[in-house]
């Protein structure tokens, strides 16, 4: 699932290219990708709308158009928005085309087709429910440590499922945190409320290290993630434990290991990790 690295270098690839350009039209082959409004309602909106700017939010695009309208996207599990100058690659898991007033076009393919798009008007109440309950950005100066703090003191829960909640922290999803609580040595079913001062900053200083990371190394392509251009992410050749079950640790050396933690695969080491 592209997760907060991931999402941030499809925004940085697309939003050189698209900042300026109008939508002259749509094609939908998929209705059900539309979340809001209906399908006929998002192609009249949409078109002769000019794209302002490209933001992220946790896991959410977000391009601002003239007129007042948010085009919300969500890319869930394979989800891709990929640019292209001329003709773009057509799969049976293209399910949107946009059309530019430069003869380019933007493709959002999917192939586990759970991804949505909202069209809105800023300030609607019918946008993504998660999107409204997001916490704050890691990345943001306004995440402190001593926030961090204070959130995990008072939740009693395993630390993985509290790092994939996204009402808690923005953007994590199970590649990241697992990579963060094995940098700073904490057992990923570790109760968030014991964490102690020292294990707390840890944590917080290797959220923030992987996600920069992360982002530097143009996100990870573990399955089929690609940014805004169709490339993939070079980040999956430096993961220490997501995807590694078996192999050693390389900081301590024993066998990174792999179990079910809330319903999520969890990559670990038995070792370093108290
Ligand atoms: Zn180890």
């Amino acid at each position: 699932m592209p997760e907060l690295p991931e999402v941030e270098t499809i925004r940085r690839t697309l939003r050189p290219k698209l900042a300026g350009l109008k939508f002259t039209g749509v094609r939908i082959y998929l209705p059900k990708v539309i979340a809001a409004p209906a399908p006929e309602h998002f192609t009249a909106i949409i078109t002769g709308k000019k794209i302002i700017d490209l933001q992220r939010r946790g896991k959410y695009l977000l391009f601002g158009l003239t007129g007042g309208y948010t085009l919300i996207v969500h890319l869930r599990m394979t989800g891709s928005m990929v640019y292209r100058e001329k003709t773009g690659p057509s799969s049976k898991y293209t399910h949107v085309v946009f059309y530019l007033d430069n003869g380019s076009r933007l493709f959002f393919a999917d192939l586990r087709q759970f991804g949505r798009l909202w069209l809105l008007p800023v300030g609607s109440p019918d946008g993504p429910p998660g999107l409204k309950n997001l916490g704050p950005e890691p990345l943001d100066k306004s995440f402190t440590r001593e926030i961090f703090e204070k959130k995990l003191h008072c939740r009693r829960t395993r630390i993985k499922p509290l790092l994939l909640d996204q009402s808690f922290i923005a953007g994590l999803g199970n590649i990241y945190a697992d990579e963060a609580l094995h940098r700073a040595g904490i057992s990923p079913e570790h109760p968030a409320n014991t964490l102690t001062h020292r294990e707390t900053t840890r944590l917080y200083r290797a959220i923030r290290d992987v996600l920069q990371e992360g982002i530097k190394n143009r996100g990870t392509s573990v399955r089929d993630y690609i940014d805004g251009e169709g490339r993939a992410g070079r980040y999956q050749e430096m993961l220490r434990v997501y995807n590694r079950e078996g192999q050693s640790c390389l900081k301590c050396g024993n066998q990174i290991a792999r179990r079910k933690i809330g319903n999520r695969s969890s990559y670990y080491c038995p070792a370093c990790q108290k």
